[in-house]
Parts: structure tokens; sequence; C-alpha cells
């Protein structure tokens, strides 16, 4: 029971974490030194982009905590690092479904527009497609802000 809990916990922290972290690495890398492939990503392309492999870079790490932790002797490391893949999964799906699927869509997901906190979600991600720069971030910035005010910063730019 415990242990449920252990790796629940850590898998909704580490959720968290990877936003954070995929805005820093969006901001710093992807529009860095690794632009060369995130720009088919802001260039109109076919149905797949070289900025997929960026996005799938994670899912191998992923795959071999979670393989760890189910293979490995039983230890708080174990469940630990089955808590991280599974909230690095957690991420990566959450982030295919609304950026690739939903504000992107890639996905028949559009019915997730009927949520206030998904539109914000798009406006906030096409106020980065139209200028570039920030928000590097995907799913914490909109709270900060109302719908409204992420669809006028949108019409200005
Ligand atoms: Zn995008
Ligand atoms: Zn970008």
């Amino acid at each position: 029971m415990e242990e449920h809990l252990i790796w629940i916990a850590t898998a909704l922290f580490v959720a968290f974490l990877m936003e954070l972290w995929a805005g820093f690495v969006h901001g710093q890398m992807w529009h860095g030194f690794l632009y060369l492939m995130h720009r088919s990503h802001h260039e109109p392309t076919g149905p797949f982009e070289w900025n997929d492999v960026l996005s799938a870079s994670h899912a191998p790490i992923a795959i071999a905590l979670i393989v760890y932790g189910c293979e490995a002797t039983p230890a708080l490391s174990t469940t630990l690092a089955f808590g991280v893949g599974v909230g690095m999964t957690l991420f990566g799906l959450s982030y295919l479904v609304v950026h690739d699927g939903f504000v992107h869509g890639r996905l028949p997901v559009s019915f997730l527009g009927r949520f206030t906190y998904f539109k914000k979600v798009r406006a906030h991600h096409h106020i980065h497609h139209a200028k570039g720069g920030a928000p590097y971030g995907f799913f914490l910035p909109p709270l900060r802000t109302s719908l409204t005010e992420a669809s006028a910063v949108r019409e200005m730019s």
C-alpha cells in the first residue's frame, strides 16, 4: 500500500517537473542549437516533423526506468524509478494529446476545445508560434492568465 503512495506521489511530482524541464529545453535547446530540428515544427511540413524525434527523445529513458522498476529486485530505488518513469510518461502522453493532437490538430481530439483551460493552452501556444519566443512552457503559463487576456495577446501578435 505504502509502495503505491510512493510511486504515485513521485509520478505526479515528476509530471509537474517535466513541464518545467520541457519549458527549459524548449527555450534553451530547441530554440538554441537544436533549432535545426525544431524548425520543422515552426514551418509547414507533412504529417511528420523532424521535431517529433525531439518530442520522443525522453521516451526511451521513461521506458528504461519503468522496466527497471518492474524487473529489478524490489527496493525503494525501484519504486522511485517506476514512479519517475510513469511521471515522464504521463507528461509525454498529455503533451502528445494536447500539443500535437489538440493544438496542432494531428489527432481527433477537438472536443478538448469545450474546456476553457485547453482553449487557453491553445491561445498561449499560438503566441509562441506567432512570435517564436516565450511562452516556451505549455501547461503552466495558461494558468496565470484569463482566456480574454491570452486571446488579446494573440490578436496583437
Ligand atoms: Zn507547437
Ligand atoms: Zn518552439
